[in-house]
């Protein structure tokens, strides 16, 4: 398998410290607002590698962090604490805020098929870990005290910077407007790991430790859960582009001093979801949720979809009529599985073997899920018997993840379903009497009735490519052949 590393700005081939085992790390939520569907396109990426990395023999121990502590609206230790932001905003305790939200995010997962990690750890749970590793920087003296903070000296590192040659006056914190500089800092890059002297009277969590009560950076959470829970050696480490710079930077720093040996040496990073306005974030206020793609009769699956039909290293606009594109896309592929009857031949090996392969080599090749999806058509399409088909549909389907089988079977008893009938209630189709025509007809009401109106305009349209006609009647449709 070859993938794109971030630290080395090279596709290389993906190689791991113990052969057969990967040790997975992914930069887990700030627990403080719903997840936006930005964020949840980088868990779908990070998801899909996971579930490549054992479709592919490995066998992965993931492990994912929640923030519930530490994180500043700045990601470089200025502005204010994301956890208390929320908590006043909502008038609950922090606690309460993270409980909420992380529950709220592991059911937008469940939504979209992301699988829970193996390990989960809010940061909260492992404070004892963070003292050990800062006082070990300190004795190491990678660490300084100053002000009422402990810092980590970024001067000491001959390569700091390991993501960009970045200029430091271009990253430097202090200079941007309306943000106070820091003046306890040695240098304009160093960073916080651990508080003492908040600015934030009312600063929830708090903690004793050798340098006074306080609570730990956003950064040295990462370092400490991974180490705990992955060991000193991290195969990869996963994330949203933006958390390259300062948060992984940063992590390494922190993680190399502390071990004294290189720590993780694969970096995935997947780009941004944005509008037409830019980037998607929730400090722009308004943002897109997985229930308000629910609400407005969008299947989450869908969007999975939509993420998968583009490259992780891209980054993809969102708008609702590319969203839309996606329902068509989803609905046709559905029905054309819908169309395949199960039970039918024998499994035939040697094309389960060729077909794999291609959808193998797909993903094989710098996690190219848009070519993986493409390798279901080449199933479709393919010159074997529907056994086979639907054989290798449910293998893809272990990393794609988008339910083909089980939507399938559901859209098979439905049409079932309305084929027996050309009545629901008071409503009527009237038509030339045909099944499968009366079975999209009657679909395209259900959708409406569930207010589901981009499945029903997708419905109609797949009606208008077949030549039929549908005239909306009191109590019921018509509809005839061109
Ligand atoms: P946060 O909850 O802010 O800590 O972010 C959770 C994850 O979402 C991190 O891996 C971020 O890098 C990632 N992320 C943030 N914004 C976006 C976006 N617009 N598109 C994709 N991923 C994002
Ligand atoms: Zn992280």
């Amino acid at each position: 398998m070859y993938l794109y590393n971030s630290a080395t700005h090279k596709k290389e081939e993906f190689k791991t410290h113990t052969p057969g085992h990967v040790e997975m790390y992914t930069c887990g939520p700030t627990v403080y607002h719903f997840a936006h569907i930005g964020n949840l396109r980088s868990y779908i990426m990070e998801d899909v590698l996971e579930k490549f990395l054992r479709y592919a023999g490995y066998d992965v121990n993931r492990v994912m962090n929640i923030t519930d502590v530490g994180h500043l609206t700045s990601d470089a230790d200025e502005g204010e604490d994301k956890m208390l932001k929320g908590a006043k905003r909502e008038h609950k305790t922090v606690m309460e805020i993270a409980q909420f939200y992380t529950d709220a995010f592991f059911s937008d997962c469940a939504k979209l098929n992301i699988k829970t990690p193996d390990v989960v750890q809010p940061a909260t749970g492992l404070i004892d870990d963070y003292i050990r590793i800062v006082s070990t920087l300190i004795e190491k003296d990678y660490a300084y005290f100053a002000g009422g903070n402990v810092y980590f000296d970024t001067s000491k590192l001959d390569r700091y910077y390991v993501f960009n040659e970045h200029k430091e006056e271009d990253l430097a914190v202090g200079v941007r407007e309306g943000v106070e500089e820091d003046t306890n800092k040695r240098n304009k890059n160093d960073f916080v790991l651990w508080f003492t002297k908040s600015k934030f009277e009312d600063q929830a969590l708090k903690w004793d430790s050798p340098w006074g009560v306080g609570y730990p950076g956003w950064h040295i959470e990462c370092s400490g859960i991974s180490m705990k829970y992955n060991g000193e050696y991290l195969d990869i480490h996963c994330g949203g582009i933006d958390n390259a710079f300062p948060h992984h930077t940063n992590e390494i720093a922190q993680s190399e001093s502390y071990l004294g040996h290189p720590w993780c040496p694969q970096w995935f990073h997947v780009h941004h979801l944005n509008t037409n306005d830019g980037k998607m974030s929730k400090s722009k206020g308004e943002f897109l949720t997985v229930s308000l793609l629910e609400e407005k009769g969008y299947d989450p699956l869908v969007y999975r979809l939509f993420c998968l039909q583009s490259h992780y290293r891209k980054s993809l606009v969102f708008s609702w009529e590319n969203l839309d594109n996606a329902v068509g896309t989803f609905n046709k592929l559905i029905q054309r599985i819908a169309a395949l009857k199960p039970g039918d031949g024998e499994v035939d090996q040697e094309t389960m073997e060729t077909l794999k392969a291609k959808f193998k080599g797909a993903l094989d090749n710098d996690l190219n899920t848009a070519l993986a999806v493409t390798a279901v058509y080449d199933v479709l399409k393919a010159k074997t018997n529907d056994a086979t088909k639907l054989a290798l549909l449910a293998d893809f389907d272990q990393v794609l993840s988008l339910d083909l089988l089980a939507k399938a079977e559901a859209k098979r008893q439905e049409m079932a379903k309305a084929a027996e009938s050309k009545t629901q209630g008071d409503y009527t189709i009237t038509g030339e009497g045909d099944p499968e025509i009366d079975a999209l007809v009657m679909q395209r009401y259900e959708a409406k009735k569930a207010k589901n109106f981009a499945e029903a305009d997708c419905i109609r349209d797949q009606l208008k490519d077949m030549g039929i006609t549908l005239v909306d009647v009191p109590k019921g449709v018509k509809w005839s052949r061109e």
